[in-house]
């Protein structure tokens, strides 16, 4: 009888754990089918790095692009602009291979692909290119090819969000043309690796070619090297030193005046700011730049030093908002500081300089090392040009537009850039959390310090980034930065008033956390208590002070039980 009744329990037992297995199977693969549905076959060509691209590391791009066309109405009515190129990759062989992997848009006419003076087959899938060598290509060994091609740039809609180029004519109805395109990708005006991953270790050769009659200058990243014509054109060669990514390649054509500025570095140096801005801001732009040395200053002090001196620091009047094109940051902000003082894209996209360009991420699921970084350098230049009170009215703002509506950190291997605003704003406020915690701002800034010299002109990840904070910080804080990082709810800290015999007690806990989330708490007083995620005494009162104090530190959700 008892063993009939545990042979009942047993079968029952059985079939509900095998339903439950069978249900649990089923989400998997729905789950499976939406996240196919969700990324395609040309996000994971784009995204992931398979051997076939893996087995080449670029260590320069020659880029030639000529723009035909300059002629003012032409270029401002055009929804289509044609332009022919070439692109030499200058690479080292990582692996033996005999084909390698390449992007560029599909809608491109590739004409040939010459390597040692001759052809290389190629055959295309979505935007990647497949090329192959008759031989094997030998580890170890240097490989260069040049990639003939043209056809349509794209044109944006929405720049600098959608991605593409922007052909318009300036209030003089001169021609002004511009690209942005990160996320959107490189490859939709040039052939190269499009992978955050690989960045030319000795950088890029830009030569712009534009008509010579059309008078107009064209503005690359780094230093000009040459301007010189050649029958009907006039070349401007401009060439960047340092690793970039592809995205940060830029090109900028219109009617730029040039002028410079000379700041001295931290390290003592003299070094000169270079600005292009249209002919008629120059004025203008002489006085509203003044805001780029104190900025300057402020992050060199807090980071540390600006990496990149010898491609030069530099601002280029963009017809598109901005973005943060390495040592040519697009600037397109019509002069204008915010209310608190100061011109959000001058501080945003030279930030970038810092956190993005020289310490870079390998894949765009990290993007808020990029854009979290970046976003708390605005709060703080704010505290050096005033006080730290005004940085955090600042962050307080900041804080109204977090969503918590995805992860932080995104899918990997399929160019993900879907990102919403909180790997800006969340992102930035898991570093105040983190700081105010921590509660000793000379040691957080010099782990900020090591952490910018740790991943100098690098290419990194969440996991990298991770593993260097919980060295600084303890390893009992990486539960809280994975909270932050990969979760939607924030962490709760609940407080709850009992009364006993007409006494009042306060007590607190976490809540929506796991057992080991550890986030100390200053409170104002210099009380530094240790929530858990079972209750403690507070001794002391709870009150709306204490509680807005806590907001304005902690990204946390406050929650009270009991009357304040
Ligand atoms: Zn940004």
């Amino acid at each position: 009888m008892q063993q009939g009744v545990i042979f009942v329990f047993s079968s029952f037992d059985f079939m509900a754990k095998y339903k439950f297995f069978l249900l649990v199977l089923l989400c998997l693969v729905l789950m499976k089918v939406a996240k196919a549905q969700l990324f395609s076959r040309g996000d994971s060509l784009r995204g992931q790095i398979t051997s076939l691209r893996a087995c080449y590391d670029v260590l320069q791009y020659q880029i030639d692009v000529k723009f035909a066309y300059l002629d003012g109405v032409r270029v401002k009515d055009t929804t289509a602009y044609p332009i022919e190129g070439a692109v030499k990759f200058v690479a080292v062989n990582m692996q033996d291979y005999k084909r390698l992997q390449i992007d560029l848009f599909a809608h491109f006419i590739i004409d040939s692909i010459v390597s040692n003076g001759s052809q290389l087959a190629f055959t295309r899938e979505v935007n990647a290119v497949f090329v192959d060598f008759s031989h094997v290509q030998k580890k170890g060994g240097k490989q260069e090819f040049k990639v003939f091609y043209r056809g349509n740039l794209i044109i944006a809609k929405r720049a600098p969000w959608d991605g593409g180029f922007i052909f318009t004519t300036d209030s003089a109805k001169n021609p002004w043309i511009g690209v942005a395109c990160e996320g959107f990708g490189a490859s939709s005006w040039w052939p190269c690796k499009d992978h955050l991953s690989d960045e030319p270790d000795s950088g890029v050769v830009l030569n712009i070619h534009i008509p010579q009659k059309s008078g107009l200058m064209a503005v690359g990243n780094g230093q000009l090297t040459s301007r010189k014509t050649k029958d009907d054109w006039e070349i401007f060669t401009w060439e960047v030193k340092n690793p970039i990514n592809t995205y940060n390649v830029s090109v900028n054509i219109g009617d730029y005046r040039h002028y410079s500025d000379v700041y001295v570095s931290t390290d003592g140096e003299s070094r000169q700011l270079d600005y292009f801005v249209l002919a008629y801001q120059l004025d203008v732009a002489k006085s509203h730049f003044k805001q780029v040395v104190p900025m300057l200053q402020c992050f060199e002090r807090v980071f540390g030093p600006y990496a990149f001196w010898q491609d030069g620091y530099k601002l280029v009047e963009t017809p598109y908002w901005g973005m943060e094109h390495q040592s040519a940051i697009a600037y397109g902000n019509n002069y204008r500081n915010n209310k608190w003082g100061f011109d959000f894209i001058i501080i945003h996209e030279s930030a970038h300089e810092w956190w993005g360009n020289s310490v870079s991420v390998a894949d765009h699921g990290d993007m808020w090392i990029h854009e979290g970084f970046t976003t708390y350098a605005e709060a703080i230049y704010l505290a050096c040009e005033n006080d730290r009170s005004i940085a955090n009215r600042y962050l307080l703002e900041q804080r109204e537009r977090i969503a918590l509506k995805q992860p932080m950190v995104g899918p990997y291997d399929v160019n993900f850039t879907d990102t919403d605003t909180d790997v800006y704003f969340k992102g930035a406020w898991m570093l105040h959390t983190m700081r105010n915690s921590l509660n000793n701002d000379s040691l957080f800034f010099s782990y900020l310090k090591t952490c910018y010299q740790q991943f100098y002109k690098q290419v990194t990840n969440t996991h990298e980034m991770l593993d260097f904070w919980m060295l600084k910080m303890g390893e009992n804080y990486r539960p809280a930065w994975e909270h932050y990082l990969y979760k939607t709810q924030l962490p709760v800290l609940t407080w709850e008033k009992r009364v006993r015999r007409k006494k009042a007690k306060w007590y607190y806990k976490y809540e929506e956390v796991g057992d080991d989330f550890y986030l100390p708490i200053a409170l104002t007083a210099g009380q530094l208590i240790k929530p858990k995620t079972a209750w403690q005494v507070y001794e002391g009162d709870f009150d709306a002070a204490l509680q807005t104090a806590l907001n304005q530190q902690y990204l946390l959700e406050i929650r009270v039980r009991g009357s304040l």
